[in-house]
């Protein structure tokens, strides 16, 4: 059987056809990038503009890619929660639509759920019991996974998610948006050591994260503590220097807090998803960490990092214990 699932919590307007297996038959995604570069960070109302706009074509061409026609389409899933409430609301209410004309079921996924999906998508057999890190624009969530669906929150970021901080650095620098590849292509020529940047929560065995301090110690640094004075950000190597350090603080402490989940949580595999997980320096110190840890890492290719629809495969686990959502499903902004 053919699903169709659909997703635009933020700023990319998704459609994906999987079978039943699960199996990607496509993965289509339309990036708003342009849209929001100019305003350093996703505009909501802008964002949901292009979902409506895209929705549509996106659809059609998730059906074409996967030679599949609406006929063929047996249920119908989508992302509710979190997100931008106006953003998720047009996928809501096209999956609605669309299932209430096929006469087919609707199933509702949690998408921070489905960033950790991603690595069962991507492993091809089963992961769980693992521990999950979802590290994105709006997330840095660590869970215990028993299973696909039995996810336990186990710490998180207590202001900024680390996409954001990576966003709003590149915005001091000067870089561009997304912030993260900026970032990234600035920090290779830098000296990650040159800046003592902070690490939050280092030394404490919670698993929570914090952002906000490292974001302003970077500033304080490029214009030193009276910013309403604010000089124009640096320039060469300094700026270099400040953005792989800025990138070294935050891939510390991520794969700190992950190498304590595992050992608090007594579990042998680590999966994660989200954009950060782009970022080169992240993947390569994981898989370091997890190689000394003797832990099995798994990390999904970019195209199921990013978001995307592919990964709300998740909802055919929730179709095997029959979990289809109501006629009135509604768009849940907050991660309950
Ligand atoms: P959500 O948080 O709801 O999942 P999102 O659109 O913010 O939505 P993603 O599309 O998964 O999340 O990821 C985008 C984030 O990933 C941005 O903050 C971006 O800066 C960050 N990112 C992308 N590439 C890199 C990179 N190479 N290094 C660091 N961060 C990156
Ligand atoms: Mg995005
Ligand atoms: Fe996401």
């Amino acid at each position: 059987m053919n699903f169709l699932a659909l997703e635009t919590s933020c700023d990319e307007t998704s459609a994906a056809v999987f079978t039943d297996e699960p199996r990607i038959l496509s993965n289509v995604v339309a990036s708003q990038n342009d849209l929001h570069a100019r305003f350093g960070g996703v505009v909501p109302e802008i964002a949901s503009r292009a979902h409506l706009r895209n929705i549509l074509p996106v659809i059609d061409e998730a059906l074409a890619k996967a030679n599949v026609s609406l006929a063929g389409i047996g249920c119908v899933a989508v992302h509710n929660t979190p997100g931008l409430v106006g953003a998720l609301l047009i996928g809501v209410s096209a999956a609605k639509a669309l299932a209430g004309t096929l006469g087919v079921p609707l199933i509702a996924v949690n998408h921070v759920h489905s960033h950790i999906y991603a690595c069962r998508l991507a492993a091809g057999r089963d992961i769980f019991p693992c521990v999950g890190l979802v590290v994105s624009g709006g997330h840095t969530s660590l869970f215990r996974c028993d299973s696909a669906l039995s996810l336990t929150l186990l710490g998180g970021t207590r202001d900024d998610a680390a996409g954001e901080a990576f966003d709003k650095v590149a915005a001091i620098l000067g870089l561009g948006f997304p912030g993260g590849p900026a970032v990234e292509r600035e920090a290779a020529g830098g000296n990650p050591k040159a800046f003592a940047f902070p690490r939050a929560f280092q030394h404490d065995t919670r698993l929570e994260f914090s952002f906000s301090g490292l974001k302003t110690a970077v500033l304080y640094a490029c214009h030193g503590q009276n910013v309403a004075k604010a000089t124009p950000p640096p320039a060469g190597q300094t700026r270099q220097d400040l953005a792989a350090s800025f990138q070294a603080a935050v891939v510390d402490v991520l794969v700190q807090k992950c190498k304590q989940a595992l050992r608090q949580a007594g579990l042998s595999r680590l999966a994660v998803g989200g954009g950060v997980t782009a970022n080169t320096v992240l993947r390569s110190r994981l898989q370091e960490m997890c190689d000394r840890e003797r832990v099995e890492l798994v990390i999904p290719p970019m195209s199921l990092c990013t978001d995307n629809a592919a990964m709300a495969a998740l909802a055919v686990e929730k179709w095997r214990l029959n979990e289809f959502a109501p006629d009135d499903l509604d768009a849940e902004p907050n991660f309950q």
